[in-house]
């Protein structure tokens, strides 16, 4: 303890010291491209961080403000990227492998249900980037050999899956429901009445997995309500948006006029092929999310990281800023729980991604295995997490 006397003493010495100049900025990010769908924002500026918040989007900050500089010379500058269907579970999947892929923010998508959530919520509270999850509408969560979680509806427990969310409100955000026929049988309409059962009391949104069902995709997008969410938009038939003259389907178009989400989801197995995409988007049928469907598998084969298939569609033909958009403030907006993200607007959280676009040869291949080679590709070259420099990625 100190008296009143001495602390006016000290007081008035330490104000008389003269103290080394505070750092204006924790971080600044100099000479890049920024490139900010949020903020309709494609210009050479240097971005200023602050508290763990976006602080500035200014030209030339000296160098003097900052605590630490970090050089984009050449490199484009983005909100951090965001994939809202990925599978960073256990044993599998480290979420640092996402983050140094530029992913601050990933969405787990159904890899547990209410039985083994636990998994999932320890993953959050460990890792670096912010981990999201959809809990899986089977207690199940994703089953990968035998019969799938939605093939005897016993396994759905709608209180359970209920109280998991209650628990975990901060790291729950939606729940997943896989239902092509060997996951889910017949039971695919009545697995998707069920996850809507789950989401009533929370207001989130129910991602879907389309492709190979037993329903028909009108049928199944009936259910579907707005903000909800189809993932695998690009799948082969049977049952994908296509008709048999390759149009997009009246239905799809429907749901899409009244809020319900397409989304990409490449995974490996049924998920998207060239054929299916390219015809879509000759169409006007842009994605309203691009997400990786990552897993360990993924990694080493056809999906390799976001930035690799976020370049897909650089390849079939959309802008760098469309694909940007489709990886940032669009996830951010299709899941209310991140709202607030997918920005570099002043007062955001400071979530930054620092891209290489590289020209060359590049190949990338469908769920077919088909290749196609582009000819500009996308590396994370550095990452930023709520203001601080990531230093995982070298
Ligand atoms: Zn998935």
């Amino acid at each position: 303890m100190i008296n009143r006397r001495e602390f006016l003493f000290s007081s008035a010495l330490l104000a008389a010291l003269p103290l080394p100049a505070a750092s204006k900025y924790d971080l600044v990010i100099k000479g890049g491209r920024v490139l900010d769908p949020s903020q309709k924002l494609d210009r050479m500026v240097d971005v200023a961080v602050r508290n763990g918040k976006i602080a500035a989007l200014q030209a030339n900050i000296p160098a003097a403000d900052a605590m630490e500089v970090l050089d984009a010379k050449g490199r484009l500058v983005t909100p951090g990227l965001i994939d809202i269907h990925a599978h960073p579970r256990p044993g599998e999947l480290p979420p640092e492998k996402c983050l140094a892929a530029g992913v601050t923010t990933v969405v787990d998508g159904g890899s547990r249900g209410a039985s083994g959530i636990q998994d999932m919520i320890d993953v959050a509270n460990k890792a670096p980037n912010r981990v999201r999850v959809l809990i899986n509408v089977s207690k199940l969560g994703n089953v990968t050999e035998g019969p799938g979680e939605l093939t005897d509806l016993a396994n759905v427990d709608v209180d359970a899956a209920r109280a998991a969310v209650s628990r975990h409100r901060d790291v729950i955000v939606g729940v997943k429901a896989r239902l092509s026929r060997n996951i889910a049988g017949q039971n695919d309409l009545e697995g998707l009445r069920l996850a809507h059962r789950i989401t009533q009391p929370f207001g989130i949104p129910v991602m879907i997995h389309m492709g190979d069902t037993i329903s028909s995709l009108p049928d199944i997008l009936a259910l579907m309500r707005r903000g909800d969410i189809v993932s695998h938009m690009y799948a082969p038939p049977p049952h994908g948006i296509l008709d048999d003259n390759g149009k997009i389907l009246p239905q799809v178009l429907e749901a899409r006029k009244r809020g319900v989400l397409f989304d990409v989801g490449n995974g490996r197995n049924g998920h998207i092929t060239w054929d299916v995409a390219q015809r879509a988007l000759e169409q006007g049928f842009t994605p309203d999310t691009i997400s990786s469907d990552l897993n360990g598998a993924g990694l080493t084969d056809q999906v390799f990281d976001f930035p690799n298939v976020l370049s897909k569609f650089l390849m079939l033909g959309m802008s760098l800023d469309q694909v940007i958009a489709r990886g940032t403030i669009n996830s951010a907006k299709s899941i209310p729980a991140l709202k607030d993200l997918g920005t570099l607007r002043p007062g955001a959280i400071a979530d930054i991604a620092v891209l290489e676009l590289a020209t060359g040869d590049f190949e990338f291949v469908d769920n077919l295995n088909a290749k196609r080679t582009g000819h500009q590709k996308l590396f994370a070259r550095a990452v930023v997490v709520k203001g601080k420099r990531w230093t995982g990625l070298a």
